[in-house]
């Protein structure tokens, strides 16, 4: 087997918080111990509720943040540990694109010089060499050299994206880090960047991390899927599986709720029933615990780690009771999990109303 291309281990954010009381700060934990690997020419995609910590794990992976603990290893080398020279170099093989392209790009370059620049911090070639990389990048993106005098205000938001990648693109990436790179688009023009980042992935050989808060978009992109809850990943593995036949209660949550490319989209926040606690005073044991159908006093009281269920990976202490299946109708299996899931659950309540009597 060969080498990932990036392996993630461990990686960590946290923040310090005042609390407003005698006794100092404390932390808030945006990301917690994250770890995940990309095979070359594939993508991961990320995803969960607002607040989950995918943003500051995208902006760790891309060198703009630097994490409290954990590694970030591209072609075997740590990126999270180098300085100076090599640091420069390793973090040219990963590149951002962000949300919104109106506030990542500058307002008052033209394009022209937005695509260059990245090429003159990194020194390529001499300026007729630079002019020729920035015809060529857009003309992959999709649009026209003639264009380059313009300014961003002057392209539709589309476009703009489609300059985001171009810049993202132009020192020549192994990796982009796309942090919902169509989530401020219309939906019809959201399909278009789409389908140009999978024909980019596919003629150059890229591979993606891709946050998305839009699972109909997860489903068409993605190659592996990791599911995030305050700051952890709480399930991962191949996409098939993961929307198949999701092991942990939040994610069987989640995706319950996914419709149909071309039929709406698909919100997680709306999905999700109850409030997402605070990552500055998490829930004891497994964070989802309050939220969750299943949950038993060990819930309460256990961190649940990430355990091996065939090609997944989830992080629940019940996951082997609680059947795979999802709630989408047409996956294997459903009715009898449904009957299952049933089963479990009036045992629950029986179990709680016993409690209380
Ligand atoms: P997501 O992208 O999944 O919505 P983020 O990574 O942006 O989530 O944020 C994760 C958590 O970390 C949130 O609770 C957010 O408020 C907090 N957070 C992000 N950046 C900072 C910061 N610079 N200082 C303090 N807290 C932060
Ligand atoms: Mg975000």
């Amino acid at each position: 087997m060969t080498e990932p291309l990036l392996q993630v281990e461990n990686l960590s954010k946290f923040y310090p918080v005042k609390s407003g009381n005698l006794f100092g700060s404390r932390v808030m934990r945006a990301v917690d111990s994250v770890s995940f690997n990309l095979r070359r020419g594939e993508t991961i995609a990320v995803v969960g509720e607002s607040g989950c910590g995918k943003s500051t794990t995208a902006r760790m992976v891309s060198g703009l943040l630097a994490p409290t603990a954990g590694s970030i290893r591209v072609n075997g080398k740590n990126i999270a540990g180098v300085k100076g020279r090599e640091a420069f170099a390793l973090r040219r093989q990963v590149q951002m694109v962000f949300q919104d392209p109106m506030a990542s790009l500058n307002a008052r370059m033209k394009v022209g010089a937005i695509l260059e620049e990245p090429l003159i911090i990194h020194g390529h070639g001499n300026r007729a060499a630079r002019r020729q990389r920035v015809e060529e990048l857009m003309g992959l993106v999709g649009l026209r050299k003639e264009h380059l005098d313009r300014y961003p205000h002057q392209f539709s938001g589309g476009q703009r994206q489609r300059i985001g990648i171009a810049r993202a693109l132009a020192v020549e990436p192994e990796l982009l880090v796309l942090d919902e790179p169509v989530s401020a688009l219309d939906v019809s023009v959201q399909a278009q960047i789409i389908n140009l980042l999978k024909d980019l992935q596919s003629k150059l050989g890229l591979s993606y991390v891709f946050i998305a808060h839009d699972l109909a978009v997860v489903k068409h992109m993605a190659d592996h899927v990791a599911v995030m809850y305050l700051g952890r990943i709480i399930e991962q593995g191949p996409k098939a599986q993961i929307f198949d036949t999701p092991r942990h209660p939040y994610t069987q949550m989640l995706f319950s709720a996914v419709p149909q490319i071309g039929l709406g989209r698909a919100n997680p926040d709306r999905a999700v029933k109850g409030e997402m606690p605070s990552p500055v005073n998490p829930p004891s044991g497994c964070h989802f615990h309050p939220r969750c159908a299943y949950s038993t006093d060990a819930c309460r009281t256990t961190r649940p780690e990430l355990a091996d269920f065939g090609a997944q990976q989830a992080a629940c202490i019940r996951a082997d009771e609680i059947p795979a299946y999802a709630t989408t109708q047409s996956a294997p299996g459903y009715k009898e999990a449904a009957a299952q899931r049933m089963k479990i659950y009036h045992e629950m309540i029986g179990s709680r109303q016993q409690a209380e009597a």
